[in-house]
């Protein structure tokens, strides 16, 4: 015990500096140690009684072996995040940096207590830091006697763990997402990049809950019909309507599995995804009509550019004889949100039962007296394509049938039983 520190003191005597003598080192580091502070920690607090530079013993690590209690940590990371505010420490403020720091065994949240400059996306190495615990993860703090500084070293952060998600919650904007998916349909095209012909694949997959829109950068010889494991894509909106994008960063595995995606397309989703999403493709929505908006009913068209035309005169093609055509532009609404939904000949004929001729017969009046009669307050199942514009999101309608309110529905049911019976 005594050999053992000696040889502690000698290396006390040597960081200290001045008159001191031998045995007030020895004498203040039995103190710590008859309190019960471990010999390493004694050591440090006598070094800095006497006002000695710390024998800083390096603990050179990479991130992801850093534990809470460690101390004299060294490492080389990325400031992956970083962030200030202002905060009270024994009642006066402090500006203090919190942030992400990161390598390629891992990304931990640090706190630095005074301000080293760190931006955002430097790589720096970090000398005499130390770890505590926030939320069973290590965190590391940066104190006024770590020092920080910057290198030109390359850091390659270690990859987040792919997010799985389902079509229905996709929009744009994420990143490093994974899907499973059955390629519903693909085309083949070649496009120019920075003068070289590549090959994207694009099409629409879908999963249970959607489908939507996808573009692929590279070859993974995947056909139309597969059901594959992407993981690594993107999501950007494109023409008003998220799509998913995957490319050589992203890996893609065909799977034995198959998907049903049949039952889906007549599955309604709430609305405010489909607001938040920005759109979709072959989308069904279940909600209430609260509006007839104006330019429904009979309208004319150009004949040469198909635009709708009002007076006999084209904006495009100037006066015309027009082409007369239906149409019903609704507001459906179902408590999470709303959209504008356009609908077209076919199905305004089949919603009201009524066709192109039998309203033609009838005065601008009567026919929003009939739209609305039939539409307004009613609920409505519709399915088609969305996008968005400055005007909010627009399903442009395929199919549409209005929604019987289970009630009659099961009046109905008893009332054809009954004719079986008789
Ligand atoms: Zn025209």
């Amino acid at each position: 015990m005594s050999e053992d520190l000696g040889a502690v003191i000698d290396e006390i005597m040597k960081s200290v500096e001045g008159d001191v003598s031998r045995e007030d080192v020895e004498s203040n580091l039995r103190k710590f140690i008859d309190y019960g502070v471990p010999v390493e920690q004694a050591k440090q607090a006598v070094i800095k009684k006497y006002g000695g530079k710390q024998a800083v013993q390096v603990v050179q690590k990479k991130l992801g072996e850093v534990e809470p209690d460690d101390r004299r940590l060294s490492f080389i990371g990325k400031i992956v995040a970083i962030d200030e505010r202002e905060v009270e420490v024994r009642g006066e403020k402090k500006k203090i940096f919190r942030g992400l720091i990161g390598d390629e065994t891992a990304v931990l949240p640090f706190t630095a207590w005074k301000d080293f400059g760190l931006e955002q996306g430097e790589v720096v190495r970090v000398k005499n830091a130390s770890a505590g615990e926030w939320g069973g993860q290590p965190r590391l703090n940066f104190s006024e006697w770590t020092e920080v500084e910057k290198t030109d070293e390359q850091v390659d952060l270690i990859k987040r763990k792919p997010q799985h998600y389902d079509i229905i919650d996709l929009k744009p904007g994420l990143s490093n997402i994974e899907v499973k998916a059955k390629l519903l349909t693909m085309e083949e095209r070649e496009v120019s990049v920075e003068g070289t012909i590549k090959k994207v694949y694009t099409g629409i997959m879908g999963d249970m809950t959607g489908k939507i829109r996808y573009t692929s950068w590279t070859d993974f010889g995947i056909r139309e019909g597969d059901v594959v494991e992407i993981k690594g894509a993107y999501t950007k909106s494109w023409r008003g309507a998220p799509q998913l994008i995957f490319d050589e960063n992203a890996t893609v595995e065909k799977i034995d599995e198959d998907i049903a995606i049949s039952e889906m397309s007549k599955k309604s989703i709430p609305i405010y995804k489909l607001v938040e999403a920005g759109g979709g493709v072959d989308v069904a929505v279940e909600g209430v009509v609260i509006e007839i908006q104006s330019g429904s009913g009979i309208i004319y068209r150009c004949p040469k550019c198909n635009r709708a035309i009002s007076e006999g005169v084209c904006p495009v093609d100037g006066e015309v004889e027009g082409i007369p055509d239906l149409r019903i532009k609704a507001v459906v609404d179902d408590g999470t949100g709303a959209v504008n939904a356009v609908f077209n000949r076919e199905t305004t004929e089949k919603l009201t039962e009524k066709t192109l001729e039998e309203f033609r017969g009838m005065n601008d009046g009567e026919v929003e007296e009939e739209l609305k009669n039939l539409l307004i307050a009613h609920p409505i199942h519709v399915e088609g394509n969305a996008l968005s514009d400055e005007y909010g999101v627009t399903l442009i309608v395929q199919d549409a049938e209005m929604v019987t309110p289970a009630v009659e529905q099961e009046r109905e049911e008893l009332l054809s039983k009954m004719e079986v019976m008789e």
